[in-house]
């Protein structure tokens, strides 16, 4: 049996804040806010996983009033996702996501991005693809206020 799942994350940019997009950090003049790292890729990446298996969301499994996932690295709670659905049954087919920012240049990482990603959820790569675009200066990732991410992805009972 197959599901399909859908995750979608909004992060404000501010400065003096690292950028972490796919577990990797990437020199930039801003970084997304959040109680995490505040890496908005990976958590529309584990919002589609967790919701393909039907097991809700983050932010039910990984509260932001809860100490303990201050500063979180996302790609440890990645890595928590994939063994929950582990547990009950479920292999990742594969997961395509979408990064919309205006700047900087994604391009250069993507490929350490999906290196992260399937190392956290141990799967092969090309089950990974990781796009990005901009949105032609317009709205809120156009003028460079936040980033938003967008995952879809299928996974399998065994
Ligand atoms: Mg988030």
């Amino acid at each position: 049996m197959m599901r399909i799942g859908h995750g979608y994350d909004v992060h404000r940019l501010e400065k003096e804040r690292n950028l972490i997009l796919g577990g990797v950090k990437i020199d930039y003049e801003m970084g997304l806010l959040g109680h995490s790292d505040a890496d908005v890729l990976t958590h529309a990446i584990m919002d589609s996983l967790l919701g393909a298996a039907g097991l809700g969301d983050i932010g039910s499994l990984f509260p932001d009033t809860d100490i303990q996932y201050k500063g979180a690295n996302s790609i440890e709670l990645l890595k928590e996702v994939g063994k929950i659905l582990n547990d009950e049954g479920y292999v990742v087919n594969n997961i395509d996501a979408t990064l919309i920012a205006q700047a900087p240049k994604i391009m250069p990482h993507i490929k350490e991005m999906k290196k992260n990603i399937s190392l956290a959820l141990g799967v092969k790569e090309d089950l990974i693809n990781i796009k990005a675009t901009t949105e032609e200066w317009l709205g809120f990732s156009g003028r460079k206020e936040g980033m938003a991410a967008h995952s879809v992805c299928t996974i399998i009972k065994i």
